[in-house]
């Protein structure tokens, strides 16, 4: 079934079959996860996993271990995403990642299609990204801010998604998971 923007502008991926989903690892904040916990009631340990980093991370997300195991990302379980249900839908669409949110658009405001249908870069270039730049990129520079705390002083793999879940505990605004869907479309609408 086509879901729409508006009254008027057709949501491509309710045409698409969920290939980012599918395709990419996702990459999540200790504030994603975090939020994800509180809504679900959910064991982090139960969707999240530390992926070994590809080529185009942000540096400032790798976290470094010191048991031998190297440096990691944060992430979803995916391949694909262990919230992707059934008809391609997400699971956890009203507290999903802020970088599910925002996507296709990144955070430099262009528009990543490559997995999208042919006609999709056309709609979202139309449509503003659904977490403005600002909310995206505060909790991102927060986030960095504590892997830079753990990378300080390294632990074993095993600590570390907990050590990251405990220091963003006290600054986390988990009246973001309240908010609806459509007041976050108009803070994107005025977002610059
Ligand atoms: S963002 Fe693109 S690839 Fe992902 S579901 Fe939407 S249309 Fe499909
Ligand atoms: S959290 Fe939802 S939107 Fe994000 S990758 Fe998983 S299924 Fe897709």
């Amino acid at each position: 079934m086509f879901e729409y923007w508006g009254n008027y502008m057709i949501n491509p991926c309710s045409l698409c079959l969920a290939n980012c989903c599918k395709t990419y690892m996702i990459t999540v904040t200790s504030f994603d996860v975090l939020r994800i916990c509180t809504a679900t009631s959910k064991h982090y340990s139960d969707f999240t996993v530390l992926h070994k980093p590809g080529l185009i991370y942000d540096p400032d997300m790798v976290l470094d271990t010191t048991d031998g195991c190297g440096s990691y990302i944060l992430g979803l379980k995916s391949h694909p995403c262990i919230f992707l249900g059934d008809y391609n839908r997400c699971n956890i669409h009203d507290f999903s990642p802020l970088s599910c949110r925002r996507f296709p658009h990144t955070l430099d405001s262009k528009i990543n299609a490559r997995f999208c249908p042919p006609f999709a870069k056309l709609f979202f270039s139309l449509k503003k990204p659904g977490v403005t730049t600002s909310i995206y990129k505060k909790e991102l520079d927060q986030y960095k801010q504590i892997v830079k705390q753990w990378n300080r002083s390294p632990g074993k793999q095993a600590d570390c998604i907990r050590f990251l879940l405990e220091r963003t505990d006290f600054l986390a605004d988990f009246a973001y998971i309240k908010k609806k869907t459509d007041q976050e479309d108009a803070s994107a609408s005025k977002d610059s």
